[in-house]
This record gives C-alpha cells, sequence and structure tokens, in this order.
C-alpha cells in the first residue's frame, strides 16, 4: 500500500485541513511555502496521467474549497502536480500541491538550456 493510501486509512498520522468522502487534504510534512496542503483523492490513482476527468472536476471544486478553508484564496496560491520521473514525483498516488501564504518565486525549475528542450 502507498504511503499516502496508509494516511487515508489512518495507519500513518497527518494533520487533516478538510476531508469529504473522496478526497483529503492535509499538511505536507515538509513545507516549501508558509502554507503548503496536499490534496488527495481517496481511491488510489497513479498519478495525473491516469486520473478520470470526472474526477478532477470533483477534485477542482475539493481544491478551490481547500483555498478558501486556509484563507488564501484571495491573496494567491499556487497548485501543482508533478507527473513521473522528470516532473518530480516521489508519492506515486495522485496529488496537488496547494502553495500559498506568501509571494511565491517562479523561476530556475531546470538546469537544462530552455532552448534545447522540447
Ligand atoms: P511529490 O514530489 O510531488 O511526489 O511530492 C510528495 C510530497 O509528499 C512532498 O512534498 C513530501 O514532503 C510529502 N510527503 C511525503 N510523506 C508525507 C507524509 N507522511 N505526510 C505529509 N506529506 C508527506
Amino acid at each position: 500500500m502507498c504511503i499516502f493510501c496508509k494516511i487515508i486509512n489512518n495507519e500513518i498520522p497527518s494533520n487533516i485541513i478538510l476531508e469529504n468522502e473522496s478526497f483529503l487534504a492535509f499538511h505536507d510534512i515538509n513545507p516549501k511555502a508558509p502554507v503548503h496542503i496536499l490534496v488527495i483523492p481517496k481511491i488510489h490513482v497513479n498519478s495525473f496521467n491516469e486520473v478520470a476527468p470526472k474526477t478532477m472536476e470533483k477534485m477542482t471544486a475539493f481544491i478551490q474549497d481547500v483555498a478558501k478553508e486556509v484563507n488564501i484564496h484571495k491573496s494567491g496560491y499556487r497548485v501543482i502536480t508533478n507527473i513521473g520521473e522528470n516532473g518530480g514525483q516521489e508519492v506515486n498516488h495522485l496529488h496537488f500541491h496547494v502553495l500559498g501564504g506568501a509571494k511565491l518565486a517562479w523561476s530556475h525549475l531546470t538546469d537544462a538550456n530552455p532552448k534545447g528542450m522540447i
């Protein structure tokens, strides 16, 4: 069982912010911003590559509710999902990072020459 499925099953503790029958939002254990929340579906989905558009419809509304819950919806925030090796995905259970609470930098995502990239 993956680490996020264990969190869903209460086998690993988490700091929950919001939950419904389909999704869970909890604090990232290693925050990269003043607010750093992970949003996951309760069913196991490996990554964004495999998520059903119907799930995303409900997940989008849930992420919007999370942003309101922690009061970053007006100040602004960032939603990121890492996919696969080049995307930097470390946990193979679909998750959206919700980052905010400060003005976020947007630079230096790779050392590779952008002109050499497709
Ligand atoms: P990613 O690199 O996109 O797969 O992100 C995985 C995220 O999960 C990282 O930001 C980790 O800090 C976070 N993480 C890993 N284990 C836990 C845990 N037990 N509780 C909360 N966050 C976790």
